[in-house]
């Protein structure tokens, strides 16, 4: 059984269907992307796996539950965000241990959660700094950590790396493939780049006008594009 499946999922705003009824498994441990131009709906349907946003139709399942009326904090999930926007006034260790500290954990524990994070993500000498004084990539890896201490099954992410220039894009997404391996965990990458796409992922799902057009391994995608669309925008000439 997929750990997350969507059965004909539909988000309508207003009198506007901007997510028109998505099918989707996503597997235990797999790195998915969707991917597609601006507004067709990613980010949408990433805050509606998140219970950010409610269904309008359709069903979202976790490990073969119904998450319809399940809140986000009751899901298992964490998301990632563009904009992180990290707690000013707290050092390192206490934007990352602060989810925790709202559910109650103990600081102890929260020290001991908050140190491994620190280690796999390489921000151990950080942990005393306020966000000001570090880098955007180490800003993205304390957002990133705030997540991992919370021990999602699925980890969610939109456009994590937008706000990074392109050399440090290219060394956040080696970080993010290790991260897959060493947490082994089920993640889902939200990017309008279709570079990202190619070298993160084990599926790609390829969203237009709130529409799947394909769903596949990148070699799939690349090699046997369904539509016009989908070769454009993968980039195959077909
Ligand atoms: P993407 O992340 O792919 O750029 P979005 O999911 O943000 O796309 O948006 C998909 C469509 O839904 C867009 O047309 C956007 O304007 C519309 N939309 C998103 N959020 C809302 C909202 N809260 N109310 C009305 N329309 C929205
Ligand atoms: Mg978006």
């Amino acid at each position: 059984m997929a750990t997350l499946q969507l059965k004909q999922v539909v988000k309508q705003f207003d009198d506007t269907r901007v997510i028109k009824g998505v099918d989707l498994d996503v597997n235990d441990k797999e790195f998915v992307v969707f991917v597609g131009p601006s507004g067709c709906g990613k980010s949408t349907l990433l805050r509606m796996i998140a219970g950010l946003e409610s269904t309008s139709d359709g069903d979202i399942l976790i490990d073969g539950q119904r998450m319809n009326e399940v809140g986000p904090a009751e899901r298992g999930l964490a998301m990632v965000f563009q904009s992180y926007a990290l707690y000013p006034h707290m050092t390192v260790e206490d934007n990352m241990g602060f989810s925790l500290k709202l559910a109650g954990v103990s600081r102890q524990e929260r020290r001991q959660k908050v140190l491994e994070a620190a280690r796999i993500l390489q921000l151990e000498p950080l942990l005393d700094r306020k966000p000001k004084a570090l880098s955007g990539g180490q800003r993205q890896r304390v957002a990133i950590g705030r997540a991992i201490v919370r021990n999602p099954s699925i980890f969610l992410f939109d456009e994590p790396l937008s706000n990074l220039d392109a050399a440090l894009r290219v060394q956040m997404r080696i970080e993010l493939a290790r991260l897959h391996d060493e947490l082994d965990a089920t993640m889902i990458y939200v990017t309008h780049d279709q570079i990202e796409a190619m070298t993160m992922a084990d599926k790609i799902v390829v969203l237009q006008g709130g529409v799947v057009e394909q769903v596949g391994s990148p070699m799939e995608l690349y090699h046997h594009p369904r539509n016009r669309f989908v070769a454009g925008f993968i980039g195959s000439p077909k």
